[in-house]
């Protein structure tokens, strides 16, 4: 459990997602927070680099709570964890998790600083994530494995010696906290990579040897289109196989770009693969030369536009109403089919046929819209499914 949101077993796959703001600042902080839950983060990660950070934990906590935010907050510690959480109990306290990350538990004392952070967790009745990077490998262990491998000084092609290490870094850490006494469901295992094929291949390599909670996530997935399809392509593939727990996608924003996008992708990669609904779909064809002016676009966008605004009304007022379907289509040769196959769906005219759009509902004709309010009577009537 993070806070209140189950993870692992017959859990539903979690989507979460991590703040890039400065966690010293309180407000900004509980701004994005705010942002990130109310687009459907159903845990959000923060930053906690220093102790002004830790000192703010608890204030951001309060007045998200005062917003009626109570997603689940999980402290992000390098370095210096095991003194923040020592020094600051009431960070520990305000956060439902901590994320260690093994290969930076400082550079002497190594596992005692992450005995330390684990202690902490067991003080205060947290879970821990451990989460393995390649970026930032424990390097006396990889020293040690390229050493057995006979690949010294590192060689590019030792990528396989890197997964070893990885996974040997996942699993002695999970062993150490639990001889310190953490209980083996508090630890959740992330090992992410860069690369989508090395990401499916150390995912499904832990998933043999390990039956904790996976936390899926490509890191440094990249900016906009390239970020959203490595991540699809990569945690498609292994959600589709059973693998993972809870999903991140570590998008890099665009300037001036909404943190929140990550949490749409996350979602709509699990809806795609029919795993989870978060919102009524919407099947739109690509349009083509049959196509009749920008209409048919606009109208889609509308309507998705329109179902994005109304989902956190809709999804309190109206319980299921994320498992709807909604089909807008852009002319007779597709339209009919995939609005019948749709609760409500609409196929609009396409180049050469007579200015009307036959609505189904429950994959019956219901009714021909035509003239110039074609849009805003199937918004009546998608109101008017929903509500019934
Ligand atoms: Fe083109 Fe009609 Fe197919 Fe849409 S449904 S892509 S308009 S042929």
């Amino acid at each position: 459990m993070v806070g209140d949101v189950a993870i692992g077993g017959n859990a539903p796959v979690v989507v979460q997602s991590m703040t890039n703001t400065d966690t010293a600042d309180i407000d900004d902080t509980v701004k994005q927070v705010a942002e990130l839950s109310d687009a459907g983060s159903e845990v959000v990660r923060i930053t906690v680099n220093n102790k002004d950070a830790a000192k703010a934990v608890p204030y951001i906590k309060e007045k998200l709570l005062k917003k009626n935010v109570d997603t689940p907050l999980v402290g992000d510690f390098h370095y210096n964890g095991h003194v923040l959480l020592t020094e600051f109990p009431d960070c520990a306290q305000a956060l439902s998790k901590f994320r260690i990350n093994p290969g930076n538990t400082g550079t002497r004392g190594r596992d005692k600083n992450f005995s330390t952070i684990v202690e902490q967790a067991i003080r205060y009745d947290k879970p821990v994530r451990i989460g393995v990077n390649w970026g930032s490998l424990d390097q006396q262990l990889l020293a040690q494995k390229m050493d057995e491998n006979n690949q010294l000084p590192v060689p590019k092609e030792s990528k396989e010696v890197m997964m070893d290490t990885i996974i040997e870094s996942a699993v002695r850490s999970s062993q150490l906290a639990q001889e310190v006494g953490l209980a083996k469901d508090k630890i959740i295992i992330s090992c992410k990579m860069s690369g989508v094929q090395d990401l499916i291949t150390i995912y499904r390599r832990m998933a043999a040897v390990s039956d904790h909670p996976l936390h899926l996530g490509l890191t440094e997935a990249g900016m906009g289109m390239k970020g959203i399809v490595a991540s699809s392509a990569a945690l498609g593939i292994l959600l589709n196989e059973g693998i993972g727990d809870t999903i991140r996608i570590s998008l890099t924003p665009m300037p001036g770009g909404d943190r929140a996008e990550e949490v749409r992708v996350g979602q709509q990669i699990l809806q795609s693969l029919g795993i989870r609904n978060f919102i009524p779909q919407v099947t739109a064809c690509p349009g083509c030369g049959r196509t009749k002016s920008t209409y048919f676009q606009e109208l889609a966008d509308e309507i998705q536009g329109y179902i994005r605004e109304m989902m956190p009304i809709w999804r309190d007022v109206y319980p299921g109403v994320e498992d709807m379907h909604v089909a807008v289509m852009g002319c007779v040769v597709n339209g009919p089919g995939e609005s019948k196959y749709a609760d409500i769906g609409i196929s609009l005219p396409g180049t050469f046929e007579e200015p009307k759009a036959p609505v189904y509902v429950d994959g019956e004709h219901r009714v021909t819209l035509s003239g110039d309010h074609i849009g805003k009577e199937f918004r009546t009537m998608l109101d008017d499914y929903i509500m019934k």
